[in-house]
């Protein structure tokens, strides 16, 4: 499994890889950011999730980024060859 993370600039897009958290972005001035993860991972098909989070200040980033590794974990359960049962299109739209 590979995990690429990038960190922008909610506002006009900067990257803010090596700025601070509470440092301002050099091109507006926002404290808010995206951070941008992409997890994939090779099986015998491929399988992978790309989400952008939004970063509010109440609720840590990896928080959010731990509930969607749990989401994809429930829809390659359900896509399991030998899945009981499993409503993987409900369970995608769950996700959403
Ligand atoms: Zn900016």
């Amino acid at each position: 499994m590979s995990q690429t993370t990038r960190i922008t600039c909610t506002q006009c897009g900067l990257n803010r890889i090596g700025l601070a958290e509470e440092q301002p972005c050099p091109g507006c001035s926002t404290t808010a950011r995206n951070i941008h993860v992409t997890v994939t991972e090779s099986m015998a098909a491929t399988d992978s999730l790309d989400a952008t989070l939004q970063y509010p200040q109440h609720r840590a980033w990896w928080e959010q980024w731990q509930t969607a590794e749990t989401y994809l974990h429930r829809l390659r359960e359900a896509y399991q060859p030998d899945a009981i049962g499993g409503d993987a299109r409900r369970l995608a739209n769950e996700c959403l």
